[in-house]
């Protein structure tokens, strides 16, 4: 009874709004696309709680059906559910960032207590988790196809991993502990914000910033006047403190710059020493509540990596030819800084960032400036276009009928070789005010069949290159070009789904195998088949030089064997603390020195420790989780190799990547997919091999 009354509430007010509000009305544009020019600030606080009211009364139907539960009338129900509150959601959360003003900033406060609460109203529920246990208890005598019984299992996981089937008791201490554990985060996180902040170094004498360039030393003599010094002043933010480390010869004020760049948190007001040990305390707890021995057990079991196990033996076979060839890369930089008047017998972690820079000059001589005239914007869309044409038989077709958010957004039709319609593509290139910096591929809408009929996605790539002015086109860095690459490979994957669930399709995969499809695309910035098809001068339309290539591809690899060990040391370090059963008896300092001694490739600072400003694992979403970039470097070198074998167009390769990686989405188990496009499970030596090690 309760639920119909409510129901009648919101025919009431649907009455009321939605004949001027059009995010609650239904499209009449091509696709269904949203009618952007029609959505107005004021239409989104109703249609999000009319979103919620309509969600929530779904859920209660769910919850109240008389009718035993069953596969439809409950699983599938609850992914269908809330489909108001999916559309409001997918419009404005992806304008606050692309589009944004005040007021946008002021709505999403407004909204965000109420869509919490409206996730603990499906999470806590525990009558809806009495059903869906019911169907799970079942399953293998439902008859169901492959995605459905895997729609069915994460359902009852994603439950159980949020404490659904703990006794009342543990329940309460659940909450407790992630409670008491989102505090610490936060307290972690704006601690490190505080003593990044608290640091300056003011050079009052000129002699001492003489050798840096022009553009350093002005940014530096304005944050000294912001801050009402005398002369040039350096900070902990990261442009200011790389470039005094990369062009500064005085070693003393180095020295003093990186020792206080790491041992940001480390003791003083903003101490994070202990606040580690309490966020690994309570990550084990958690862990233990829900039946897992580790912390990193827990976090990978729904990773395509599914156990610390998997993920310490890609580190180990990665680091082990890597640490040697690592070495060697600094004794050679050591041995380039002597001969150039370097008169020490070791680098210390605060020369590094000089010589190797030093070396890279008069070893490769590559710049953006050479680069640049070659790589045109529209020159480069066509060419990403032009190779979504050739390796899948994509068209795209700009429809000027169909608006964007913004006038700088294109708006193209993306069809397959068939003619068949499988996406609208938002395109938004430039920098504005509204806009957040970086770049980035969403989804306004994702593919899905909801009772036999096919909603296909709405894919948006945002990104913040050069406008062209009346003088000059847009011209993109190599960088850029990668970039964009990147996030188009994420926006083939969201173009490309197929499947009936919405939660299992497009970009919803693993975190440690979503950056396959984009990162994967990246290799062919680097391939002279492909830039030769494109790559002309704006002003000459001279074709990029072959020598030029080559540049770009010697310098990718420059020190890659360095680098590649300091990100599996922060691997190595992420997983030391998330693999704990206890507390380890040593302090923070103590521990993380032990677990990093064997991958030192430069004399240790003793005052020097990550962890307290290790902000990805300690208050950001990757703890147990920092690896996923190696793995995701992996799996795309162990993939491209394939398309090196065959042919970077060849159709076959790609058609089999289009069937078994792209369009699935994660309807089945990630590690299955990849099996069956690659043939074996992926191997860490095409990586090696194309950074050049081993
Ligand atoms: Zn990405």
């Amino acid at each position: 009874m309760k639920h119909i009354t409510l129901l009648a509430g919101i025919m009431l007010a649907v009455l009321s709004c939605t004949m001027e509000n059009p995010l609650l009305t239904e499209s009449k544009l091509p696709y269904g696309a949203p009618p952007f020019d029609k959505i107005r600030h004021e239409h989104y606080l109703p249609a999000f709680e009319q979103g919620i009211a309509e969600a929530k009364a779904e859920i209660d139907a769910i919850v109240a059906n008389p009718a035993a539960p069953d596969f439809a009338n409950t699983i599938e129900a609850l992914e269908n559910a809330g489909e108001t509150l999916d559309r409001v959601g997918g419009i404005f959360y992806n304008l606050l960032e692309a589009d944004t003003d005040d007021e946008m900033q002021r709505i999403a406060e407004e909204i965000s207590p109420k869509m919490t609460e409206y996730e603990m109203y499906v999470s806590l529920n525990e009558p809806l988790f009495e059903r869906i246990k019911a169907v799970y208890d079942k399953r293998d005598s439902l008859g169901l196809d492959k995605e459905q019984y895997k729609l069915l299992e994460d359902s009852y996981k994603d439950f159980v991993r949020s404490g659904a089937l703990l006794s009342p008791a543990d329940k309460e201490k659940y909450g407790q502990y992630e409670e008491e554990l989102s505090l610490l985060c936060l307290k972690y996180g704006k601690n490190v914000l505080a003593a990044t902040n608290a640091y300056t170094l003011n050079v009052t004498d000129e002699a001492r910033v003489a050798e840096l360039p022009d553009f350093v030393r002005e940014a530096a003599a304005e944050t000294a006047k912001a801050k009402g010094q005398e002369g040039w002043t350096f900070d902990l933010s990261y442009p200011s403190y790389s470039a005094f480390m990369k062009y500064s010869t005085d070693r003393e004020l180095k020295k003093q710059l990186y020792l206080a760049y790491n041992t940001k948190a480390v003791g003083g007001g903003n101490d994070n020493l202990e606040n580690v040990r309490q966020i690994v305390d309570l990550r084990i707890k958690i862990a233990n509540l829900l039946g897992y021995p580790t912390y990193a057990d827990y976090a990978i079991e729904d990773r395509m990596a599914r156990t610390p196990a998997a993920v310490d033996g890609l580190i180990r076979e990665l680091l082990e030819p890597s640490l040697p060839a690592a070495r060697k890369e600094v004794a050679g930089i050591l041995a380039f800084a002597k001969e150039n008047g370097f008169a020490e017998d070791a680098l210390q972690p605060w020369d590094f960032s000089y010589w190797s820079e030093r070396y890279k000059d008069a070893n490769y001589a590559l710049n953006d400036a050479l680069l640049k005239p070659y790589f045109q914007l529209e020159d480069c869309i066509g060419a990403v276009f032009g190779l979504a044409g050739k390796l899948y038989g994509l068209q795209f077709e700009e429809r000027s009928d169909i608006p964007g958010y913004h006038k700088d957004v294109k708006v193209y039709d993306v069809k397959d070789a068939d003619g068949r319609h499988l996406a609208l593509f938002y395109a938004d290139f430039f920098p504005r005010e509204s806009k957040r910096g970086g770049a980035w591929m969403t989804e306004f809408r994702g593919q899905s069949i909801v009772d036999g009929v096919e909603k296909r996605p709405f894919i948006s790539l945002v990104t913040n290159f050069t406008k062209p002015t009346a003088q000059s086109p847009s011209l993109l860095t190599h960088d850029e070009l990668t970039t964009l690459l990147h996030e188009f490979g994420h926006s083939l994957h969201g173009m490309m789904a197929e499947g009936r669930y919405g939660s299992q399709t497009g970009t919803n995969v693993a975190r440690d195998f979503v950056e396959l499809p984009s990162q994967i695309m990246e290799n062919w910035a680097f391939e002279p088949e492909f830039l030769d098809g494109f790559a002309r001068h704006y002003q000459t339309g001279e074709t990029l030089p072959a020598d030029l290539i080559e540049k770009v591809k010697a310098t990718q690899n420059y020190l890659a064997a360095y680098f590649q060990v300091r990100q599996l040391q922060f691997g190595i370090l992420d997983m030391a603390w998330h693999s704990l059963t206890a507390l380890p008896e040593e302090g923070t300092k103590e521990f993380e020195k032990k677990v990093l001694a064997p991958t030192a490739v430069m004399p240790d600072v003793p005052e020097c420790c990550m962890s307290p400003s290790f902000s990805h694992i300690f208050s950001g979403g990757y703890s147990a989780g920092y690896y996923s970039y190696k793995w995701a470097e992996v799996l795309e070198a162990d993939a491209f190799s394939l398309f090196q074998e065959k042919g970077i167009f060849n159709r076959e390769v790609a058609t089999s990547f289009r069937n078994n990686i792209l369009s699935m989405g994660s309807r089945e188990d990630e590690a299955v997919l990849y099996r069956r496009f690659r043939g074996h499970d992926p191997q860490p030596e095409a990586l090696l091999r194309k950074l050049g090690i081993q």
